[in-house]
């Protein structure tokens, strides 16, 4: 039996991984147009970090994660989420001491969730994120969403839908609570079993469960934003006009909370109507307690995660061209045993400085070189046989038109140089 790749994983190859560099590309080009500085966190954690920060009543922590004992025991699991190992790495290496607002993102990174596979939605899967630590101000909040807006715009992707809302402080959420477990509760015998266990934990997560039954019954709750405190209320009015000042049209999505236990005031999504009913593409929001959760000062804070996998999913969708996979500028055909000593000396010359060169390695005959150099695709070929050799010249093609030319051997890297710039 020939091995694959475990289920919801993916291969990227050759062939796919320029859509990957343009997307990771823009990204870096964006964080560094708003200050944010890129980070890399360890791929596993600790299993504790996300029990007690993503929360232990989340659908994440109860059922998705990839937890496993290290061979001494300890209980580590491969991070489903980033802001959890951000907030850590934040404490950890005392970023909390620097000027404030520390600005951080990470690009491209693996995450791991146990899910039912389906398009764009992996078991191992990519996202691109940001969080900004030390700021309690709305204009970091509009900042957040305006960059990933800004991202998701420069990747060529429109006709995004901008949600936010407020869940309010831990205050004012505490009434909200108990309006919703006023309006759930008649219907308590028909929600699925997760929401009947959410009404006593977390009343709030009965607003986001995709089950229609659920869905049905949340039809008219009391909404968060008529319960919000003085404070909360100022943040969201002021958020609201940021967007408007940045241009950036957006819906109050009252049903809008995230599924995670951190978030406080701003929560926000972006979607796109490809991806139908699992549309979003990005989701955030604010999240004021969860560096205090893990033992630091309290520190106002805010961020997304982006997912790379499903933003690919748009770009097909949408026709979107992206860039491909550059070409080879040289590719060295040689003639007979002595053409191919000089020519894999000529090929690592020409590498050294800089020029894309690749040669044949199968004993191929000239014509099939040839065209194994058309199909690269290469922009030139180089030609060196016995009468070459002789002469101490090269025979320089250009694939595009078939044109031939002499060149002297020691002045190939300074024609080819001129040629692919
Ligand atoms: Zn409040
Ligand atoms: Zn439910």
């Amino acid at each position: 039996m020939t091995m694959k790749r475990p289920r919801g994983t993916a291969d990227v190859t050759p062939g796919d991984i320029a859509r990957w560099r343009y997307i990771e590309d823009i990204a870096r080009e964006v964080c560094h147009l708003y200050g944010y500085g890129e980070i890399i966190t360890p791929t596993m954690e600790d299993t504790e970090l996300f029990r007690r920060t993503v929360g232990e009543t989340t659908d994440i922590v109860e059922k998705e994660m990839y937890t496993f004992e290290d061979r001494s025991g300890r209980s580590l699991t491969l991070r489903p989420e980033g802001t959890a190992p951000t907030a850590r790495m934040y404490l950890q290496e005392n970023l909390y001491s620097v000027a404030q607002p520390v600005k951080l993102a990470y690009v491209g990174c693996p995450f791991f969730r146990y899910e039912r596979p389906q398009a764009g939605r992996m078991r191992e899967y990519h996202q691109f994120g940001v969080e900004c630590f030390g700021s309690a101000d709305a204009a970091v909040d509009a900042e957040v969403i305006a960059l990933a807006c800004d991202f998701l715009h420069r990747t060529g992707v429109d006709q995004l839908q901008l949600g936010v809302n407020s869940i309010g402080c831990p205050d004012c959420r505490n009434d909200y609570r108990e309006a919703l477990r006023d309006h759930f509760e008649p219907h308590l015998e028909q929600l699925c079993v997760d929401c009947q266990r959410r009404y006593e934990v977390n009343p709030l997560r009965l607003l986001d469960c995709k089950r229609e039954e659920c869905g049905d019954k949340a039809a008219g709750a009391p909404s968060m934003l008529q319960y919000l405190c003085g404070e909360c209320a100022a943040h969201f009015a002021e958020l609201r006009e940021h967007l408007e000042r940045f241009g950036l049209p957006h819906e109050v999505d009252q049903t809008l909370v995230r599924g995670l236990d951190y978030y406080t005031r701003t929560v926000f999504e972006i979607t796109h109507h490809t991806l139908g009913a699992h549309d979003v593409v990005c989701g955030g929001g604010r999240y004021d307690g969860l560096v205090e959760v893990l033992g630091g000062d309290p520190t106002p804070a805010v961020g997304f995660g982006l997912g790379i996998e499903r933003l690919l999913l748009i770009l097909e969708e949408e026709e979107i061209e992206l860039p491909s996979v550059p070409g080879l500028d040289c590719f060295i055909i040689y003639i007979g045993e002595d053409a191919k000593g000089a020519g894999l000396q000529l090929l690592q010359e020409l590498r050294s400085e800089g020029i894309s060169a690749d040669t044949d390695y199968l004993e191929r005959s000239v014509r099939a070189q040839m065209r194994f150099a058309d199909r690269y695709p290469s922009r030139f070929a180089v030609l060196l046989g016995a009468d070459e050799l002789e002469a101490g010249v090269v025979t320089l093609r250009d694939m595009s038109d078939g044109s031939q030319q002499s060149v002297p051997r020691n002045e190939l890297t300074a024609v080819l140089r001129d040629a692919v710039r």
